[in-house]
Parts: C-alpha cells; structure tokens; sequence
C-alpha cells in the first residue's frame, strides 16, 4: 500500500503520493570537505534528490554544517549508536537525520533526539537491519525473519508515536531481497508512514544494480516505497544515482534523460553494435531531455518495434539508416551513423523540429524497403515474437468464442487451442 503521510527533507517531500525520491550516499570521509562537496555536486548532476553522508565523529559533525549550506540537495546525517551526535547533526542544520532506536541507547535517548527535531521541524528516518535486531526478537528472526523485521520496525514506530513524534520515514533493510520485498510489503500494510527502500550491501555494481532491481522494482511497481537509494560497492556514489533512476525509468515512475532501447543482437547483425551501443549511452548521458534512441543491429525488420522511438539507428554492413518516430530520416555510411544520429539529436534539442529533407527521406526508405524485401522470408527474433504473439492472439479469441457460444468452459476451467487435433475447418479445445 501506498504511504499515507509525507515527510518534508529540505524541500524535498517524501511520501504522500509525491514522485519517488532518488537518494544516494556520500563515500568520502564527511570531515574532508573538499572531497565530500565534490561528490555531492556529482551525485546532484546526475540526479539525487538528497544526499546522505555519514557522522561518525564531531569533526564530521563540524563539516555538516558547512555541507548543509554548500549542498545543492538536502542533506541528511547518517547517525549510528551515539544519540549526542544525532543532536549535533540536527543542531548543524542536517535535513534529516538518520537513526536506528535500537541502537541508540534507549527510549530516553530517542525521546532527545525527537523533541530537539520537533523544536527544529526537522523529519527523522527510522530504520531497522536485519543485522541488528533488538535482542528480544533474536529467537523470532531465527524463526520468522521477515516478521521479525516488521515487528522491530512496527515498535520503533510505536515509540516515536508514544514520543507524538510522527515526522519520520522508516527504512527496512535486509541484504535478502525476498526478506526486503516481504517485510516492506507487509510493513506498508501496517503503517502510514513514508518507506525509504534500499537492499542492504547489495554488491558490486553488476550484481547489486541486478538485486536492486529486481527487490526495489518489484516493490515499486507495487506502489511501494517513496525514496530509494541503491547501495553499490564502488566509491563513485554518482553510479548509484544512475541505477536509481534506471529503475524508475523503465517503471515510467519518473523521467529524466534519455532511454535507451537497443536488439539484443543476433546472427545477422553486420557491424560492431556493442562499441556503437556503449558510446551512445556515453553520449546520452550529456542530455537531460528524455527522449527514446533506439539501435538495431540490422535492418531487416525494418523500424518495427522501435518505431515509436524519437531517434534510432539501424545498421547493415556499408550503410546505415537514421529514422525518427517510425520514419527513416536519411542514408548515412555506417562510419557515419553516430556522428550523424547526434547531429539529427542536437538540431532537435536546439529547435524542438525534427527537420526531415523529403529527399533524403525517400532515398532511406527506398534503402531500408530494398534491405526489407531481400530479407522477407528470415524469421527474425522481432518476427518469432510477432508470430509467437499473433498465435497467442489467434488462441484468446478462440477460447472466447467457446466460452461465448458455450462450447467450452461450463465448468469454469480454462481451455487452450488443441492444434495437433484441429483440422483447418474445425476448433478442438483441451484442458489448459
Ligand atoms: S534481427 Fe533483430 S536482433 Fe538480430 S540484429 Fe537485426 S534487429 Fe538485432
């Protein structure tokens, strides 16, 4: 379930309905604030909302109040086991602060820190790891680790309503991904409250971007979760931000620069597609409007599938075609497609027109209807699928019409096409 309430992190709100905040953080020692600033304008240019650095110690605390006021995005101090800090961070002006009330030092403590954020208005975020459990839910996670999670986060959120503390968002954090989607599933049945989502040490950029994907994604096309923040192990925090929004991209959660589609490839491809596709998404990456490109190894199919797409590519082995929005723009050599696909972008970026020179036109189409009919009877991967899909097609309306005109389905089971035992003047269907 959605979140219900909203929290407000330096003008970034979190929950309620609001776009899902990107956030990422900072991998310098927070003190040095040389290094700290620079990372967090990278992280900003690449698209973080807000940014978290860690506070381990006063000088960090020292450095916070001047990252605070440099920082173009809000700020949140990431405080562990010392509720003194979590005041000092507050106290320097941080966004938010991050803790875990399990681990700083009691309800005492927590109640500190809460009314000191209260007299600031400044939100918390509350978060639990499957690492550090209090004690009295050890014998229950062995038992029941996801419900173990819940139940920790449902009592930290008890506290702080006890506290009548209710501006904070709560994280639950668990480097198993089916443990993170289950326990945040559940959670967001229980509470109101905004939900930070994040796998906990999910890995190296390959590997970590995948398990991020595949728990954060599954949660977020549930409608769960109101910022995210991808954790990977590298020092460059800016290719979590790039992950984050990957994930949000293809959800069509938010939009921010380009998209990419590109064919797998496959036996016909003619020309060097990995080299090709790798610089282009390089190149993209300069562009913040978010229009579709979109590269296919081989013309064969024609535009096709990508032919919704706002510029693409399609290569042979000489020459290459330029389209836009299902229209072939121009012939180019091959050597030439990118340089060209580029300039073809950047006009459109300067003018908002796709200028097409009817010529030019008629002279790719002609190319690409030449490579088409050469290539009619290949049964591409595009036209399997198409097949593959008309045959799924074909079969639904023929089990409604059963099911319609009562030939099948009394019983409420459901039928497919039996093809072996279908003549052509006759349907026959079996069980599913
Ligand atoms: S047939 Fe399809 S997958 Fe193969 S190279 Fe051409 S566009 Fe790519």
């Amino acid at each position: 379930m959605a979140s219900q309430r909203h929290v407000n992190v330096g003008g970034v709100q979190v929950g309620g309905g609001a776009p899902v905040v990107v956030q990422t953080m900072t991998k310098t020692e927070t003190a040095n604030l040389t290094a700290t600033m620079a990372q967090i304008r990278r992280v900003a240019e690449a698209g973080a909302d807000i940014v978290r650095c860690a506070v381990p110690r006063d000088k960090d605390v020292e450095a916070l109040k001047t990252i605070v006021r440099e920082s173009p995005i809000p700020v949140i101090a990431d405080i562990h086991f010392n509720h003194t800090l979590a005041l000092k961070a507050l106290d320097a002006g941080a966004h938010c602060v991050r803790l875990n009330p399990g681990n700083i030092g009691g309800p005492d403590k927590v109640a500190e820190v809460a009314r000191r954020a209260t007299e600031l208005g400044t939100p918390l975020r509350i978060g639990v790891n499957s690492g550090s459990l209090p004690k009295h839910l050890h014998a229950l996670e062995r038992e029941n680790p996801v419900e173990a999670l819940v139940r920790a986060a449902v009592e930290f959120v008890e506290l702080m309503e006890r506290l009548d503390f209710r501006d904070f968002k709560v994280s639950i954090k668990s480097t198993s991904v089916p443990y993170t989607i289950a326990a945040n599933r559940a959670l967001s049945e229980r509470i109101p409250y905004p939900l930070h989502l994040g796998i906990t040490e999910a890995g190296t950029k390959w590997s970590g971007s995948l398990k991020s994907a595949v728990g954060l994604g599954t949660l977020l096309a549930d409608g769960i979760g109101d910022t995210i923040r991808i954790s990977l192990s590298t020092f460059h925090a800016e290719e979590e931000v790039k992950v984050a929004w990957e994930i949000l991209k293809a959800l069509k959660l938010r939009e921010r620069g380009p998209v990419l589609i590109a064919c797998p490839t496959c036996g016909r491809l003619q020309f060097d597609m990995d080299t090709v596709v790798a610089e282009i998404e390089r190149r993209l990456e300069r562009y913040a409007d978010p229009i579709e490109v979109a590269v296919l190894g081989c013309a064969v199919n024609g535009i096709g599938e990508a032919s919704h797409a706002d510029f693409g590519i399609t290569g042979a082995r000489n020459e290459g075609l330029i389209f836009s929005r299902g229209k072939p723009l121009k012939k180019v050599p091959q050597e030439r497609l990118v340089e060209e696909l580029f300039a073809e972008i950047d006009r459109y970026v300067a003018s908002r027109r796709i200028d097409v020179d009817a010529a030019s036109q008629a002279e790719g189409a002609a190319w690409l209807a030449r490579i088409e009919e050469e290539n009619a009877g290949d049964l591409t991967p595009e036209r399997l699928a198409a097949l593959e899909r008309a045959k799924q097609a074909e079969q639904a309306d023929l089990v409604d019409a059963a099911l319609a005109d009562g030939r099948a389905g009394e019983d409420g089971v459901v039928l497919r096409l039996d093809e072996a035992a279908s003549p052509v003047d006759g349907r026959r269907f079996t069980r599913a």
